[in-house]
């Protein structure tokens, strides 16, 4: 049988970082079979935010989420499992922490809308596109 694996973006985000969650997280995604293939810590410029975060420009909070993930240091990790997409998605649970169902990370972790610990890519597509962002070489 051949096991189709998909590649995808996880960012830890400021808040998460701030409160030292980033090995809790990282277990979550290990315990539920997604690998770590790479992980970088970096702090982006409001730029950098308003580059990766384009796809909203045109919502009302675009300005404050892209003031947001500039804010403080963050870790962006490639992950690499089937389903690698979908499944960190069901990991991360739903953008607003209150809406999250029990044992994901925003539920665990998440402080707010805004303040939702995690980025996950939303298609296979997407995660390509988000990869090559933070790890072109
Ligand atoms: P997700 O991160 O679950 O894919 P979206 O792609 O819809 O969610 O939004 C990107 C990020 O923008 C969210 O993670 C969240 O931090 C922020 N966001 C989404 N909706 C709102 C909102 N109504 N108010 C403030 N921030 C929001
Ligand atoms: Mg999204």
């Amino acid at each position: 049988m051949n096991n189709k694996k998909e590649l995808t973006l996880s960012i830890i985000k400021p808040d998460a970082i701030e409160r030292n969650l980033s090995e809790k997280i990282k277990s979550i995604f290990l315990k539920n079979k997604l690998s770590i293939l790479e992980t970088k810590k970096l702090h982006i410029s409001k730029d950098e935010a308003s580059e990766f975060y384009k796809i909203h420009q045109s919502k009302p909070f675009y300005d404050q989420l892209c003031n947001y993930l500039s804010s403080g240091p963050i870790e962006v990790l490639i992950l690499e499992g089937e389903n690698a997409v979908l499944k960190n998605r069901e990991l991360m649970g739903a953008t607003d922490p209150k809406n999250a169902k029990e044992g994901t990370i925003r539920k665990l972790y998440g402080i707010s809308i805004d303040k939702n610990s995690v980025h996950g890519s939303d298609s296979v597509e997407n995660a390509k596109i988000e990869i090559n962002f933070f790890f072109k070489k």
